[in-house]
């Protein structure tokens, strides 16, 4: 299949901007291994211009100016970019899936959930007006108090590769809602779409500014972006060592962050589950998008007394998964996005090994692919707590398994790690079920399934994992600061 990748330059002020340094990274498909295109690389000077854009956008024509439009003029614009998106979708799922190694079929549903985003953020954007100066009920009468909710400004937006268009759209969809100018800094490894959503901007003539896309080195691009004195907020999705030093350039300037980072997600399965529905949650849950979600439940904690049988059939689930060019029909499992991730992969599966652990199943390239960075399911057990396959992140198609005897053990071994992103319990003994939801560490608890997320529901983490939370109300109260309004009666 031929896709031909546009070439796009710096999205600021409404327009296409050639980098000050002319920089340009190769785009490597993950699945060939060959170089499909570049996109431009942003450096401090192109930040800056970026950052007064969006400033200029906060208050340009007086009266009529992005933070202070109606919700409803607001709205319009995120219903105009959600429906550029569903006519564009099959070319945008296209680049997506030769950009990030991203199956096709799942990089279509993504967007299914980008244009959902849009317009759930534009209704929010609309609803925002009526909740204006909500009363305070105080103990006297002698003061009148209300609250305005107002927009924080120029917000930095920095995303990973792993759901590229998705998570840009968890942040700009709440921050224009919320009146907030934006400018969005995508991975390098993976920008294609995020580019064609700032062409989609000039085709619905969002007013320039509002939100500007800068591609480019994070060390480039990002830190000049995370530090920058008018930038008022930094929203971050990625690792947590990036988060932690945004963490450290913004505290500088005592500005908020709100971080998404990383996890190393447990699913506990109790002795009563049904075995064939939760190995595929289990399967579903470890190696969707090739393991490489944040909330991906890779380490299982499985009852001893179903664990042999239970892993059996998760190691034929396993080998029963097609693993192929993400555009190939039926493609479940596509490449890992980058010669880097790939290495560093198939580095914990050998230390793993080398720490004395057993690879059940995978953990190499499956042999009839000869080019691309793909690596196969892979299910490890004989895991002890201290092992690096069991306590650091892999953010690749790896299940690592441990058994419990008790359920204090299960809870135990779930919270024994220094994220605190996803989890899964599954039992048919819902009570059961509600007791760990309450005992385990973490920012969201599925019972009997894994990794749904709702544009209703927040989503984020403690511990390692970060804090703040994205989607449903809590997506857009990001993006709004409280102001206090007392009236001496
Ligand atoms: P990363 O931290 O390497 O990069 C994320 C973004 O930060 C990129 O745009 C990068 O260019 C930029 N960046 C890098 N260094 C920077 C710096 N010094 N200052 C400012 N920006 C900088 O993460 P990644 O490899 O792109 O993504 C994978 C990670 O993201 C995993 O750890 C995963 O768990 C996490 N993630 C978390 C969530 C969540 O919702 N919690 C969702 C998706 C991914």
């Amino acid at each position: 299949m031929e896709i031909s990748v546009p070439s796009r330059q710096l999205f600021i002020d409404g327009e296409w901007k050639v980098p000050l340094l002319n920089n340009r990274i190769p785009i490597i498909n993950p699945a060939t291994e060959e170089i499909i295109g570049h996109i431009p690389g942003a450096t401090k000077g192109d930040v800056d211009l970026a950052v007064d854009a969006a400033k200029r956008a906060l208050s340009r024509n007086k009266g009529r100016d992005w933070p202070s439009a109606p919700g409803s003029l607001r709205a319009r614009y995120l219903r105009a970019i959600a429906s550029k998106i569903t006519e564009k979708k099959d070319e945008i799922g296209k680049l997506e899936a030769i950009d990030c190694g991203k199956p096709l079929e799942e990089a279509l549903a993504d967007l299914d959930d980008v244009v959902s985003c849009f317009n759930y953020y534009a209704e929010l954007a609309e609803g925002l007006d009526a909740k204006q100066k909500a009363p305070v009920s105080l103990p006297m009468e002698t003061f009148k108090t209300y609250v305005l909710k107002e927009p924080l400004g120029v917000v930095a937006l920095i995303t990973p590769w792993n759901y590229p268009l998705l998570m840009a759209t968890w942040k700009v969809a709440p921050a224009l809602a919320a009146g907030c100018t934006a400018i969005l800094k995508p991975s390098e490894l993976a920008s294609l779409t995020c580019l064609e959503l700032a062409e989609i901007c000039r085709e619905v003539d969002l007013p320039p500014g509002v939100l500007n896309i800068v591609t480019g080195f994070g060390h480039e691009a990002g830190a000049p972006l995370a530090s920058h004195p008018d930038v008022a907020k930094v929203s971050f999705t990625g690792s947590s060592v990036t988060g932690s030093k945004i963490m450290t350039a913004a505290a500088q300037l005592v500005k908020p962050v709100s971080l998404e980072l990383g996890g190393k997600s447990p699913i506990i399965v109790f002795e009563d589950v049904d075995l064939d529905k939760t190995a595929e949650w289990t399967i579903l849950g470890c190696f969707f998008t090739n393991g490489q979600i944040c909330s991906a439940t890779s380490r299982l904690i499985v009852h001893e007394s179903i664990a042999t049988e239970f892993v059996n059939r998760l190691v034929k689930w396993a080998k029963n998964i097609k693993i192929s060019d993400p555009l190939e029909e039926g493609c479940r499992l596509g490449p890992i996005v980058s010669e880097g991730q790939y290495k560093k992969v198939l580095n914990f599966i050998s230390t793993a090994k080398s720490e004395g652990a057993t690879i059940l199943t995978g953990g190499s390239r499956p042999e009839h692919l000869k080019k691309g960075y793909f690596v196969e399911p892979t299910i490890i057990t004989d895991v002890t707590t201290s092992m690096q396959i069991w306590r650091e992140e892999v953010f690749g198609p790896v299940l690592s398994v441990k058994t419990f005897s008790t359920e204090e053990e299960a809870i135990e071994l779930a919270n024994d790690s220094q994220y605190g992103l996803g989890s899964a319990v599954m039992s048919k003994d819902l009570e059961r079920c509600e007791r760990l939801s309450k005992a385990i560490q973490a920012g969201i608890v599925w019972i009997n399934c894994a990794q749904p997320s709702f544009i209703q529901a927040p989503w984020g983490g403690i511990k390692r994992s970060g804090f703040g939370r994205e989607l449903g109300e809590w997506g857009l109260d990001n993006y709004l600061s409280v102001k206090q309004v007392t009236r001496y009666i």
